[in-house]
């Protein structure tokens, strides 16, 4: 794309930030995907290809996945990493599940988040498989991020083969682990974690008046389990 610029006026580094931020703020409001991929080919300064990174995402219309593939493979800038990650859960498209499982392990925590959180927006075995793995994944140093949104994630998916991992992860150390696995098994609806969840809350008069958070995500999963009616 170098060398035929769609906006020859904006070519850098002939102007102000502020100029190259009104150019990525009119592109997101006119819809303009070529115009903000052409931002993050060029050598824009970093937080100019931030923005229209996040205007991506936030845009209507999609870019061709294989375009982002093709920006993410050499992308350094994290931000906009976190950004295009973002935008292959936008896309839904398989075929960048392979790039989605690298974006897993990657040694940035934010776009390890931001891919487990892509993968709850496909409807896709592959993408439910590999954030049922990720329920238990300790490899890092510290990976509660991970667990914590592939939890969220399994509970937007809407598929109850997840309760017995979710059920599993409400023993995990990390308390928002544990929540956002009680917070999933509320979503799921299946009554049968009843048990496990009221095992789970602490039964200790432990944080008098304060809020626990494992404990307020567990009686709100309840309250929406007890809710339910037994079909
Ligand atoms: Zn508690």
């Amino acid at each position: 794309m170098s060398g035929d610029w769609e906006f020859p006026e904006f070519r850098p580094p002939t102007r102000p930030l502020r100029d190259y931020a009104q150019m990525v703020t009119e592109l997101e409001a006119q819809g303009n995907i070529q115009g903000l991929l052409e931002i993050l080919e060029g050598g824009y300064p970093g937080a100019t290809r931030r923005a229209a990174a996040r205007a991506l995402i936030s845009t209507a219309g999609k870019p061709e996945s294989s375009a982002i593939l093709a920006l993410l493979t050499k992308e350094t800038d994290r931000g906009v990493k976190v950004s295009l990650v973002g935008c292959l859960g936008k896309s839904g498209d398989e075929a960048t599940l392979p790039a989605l499982t690298n974006a897993l392990k990657d040694s940035e925590p934010m776009v390890r988040v931001e891919a487990a959180a892509a993968l709850s927006r496909f409807n896709s075995e592959t993408a439910f498989k590999l954030l049922v793995d990720n329920l238990q994944r300790k490899d890092e140093s510290d990976d509660y991020l991970v667990r914590q949104y592939s939890a969220d994630a399994l509970g937007k998916m809407s598929d109850r083969r997840a309760v017995p991992a979710l059920i599993a992860v409400l023993k995990d150390e990390n308390s928002l682990v544990k929540a956002a696995a009680a917070t999933a098994l509320g979503e799921l609806g299946e009554r049968t974690a009843i048990t496990a969840l009221v095992r789970a809350r602490h039964s200790d008069s432990h944080l008098l008046g304060a809020d626990c958070v494992e404990c307020t995500a567990i009686d709100e999963a309840l309250r929406k389990l007890n809710r339910k009616q037994i079909p």
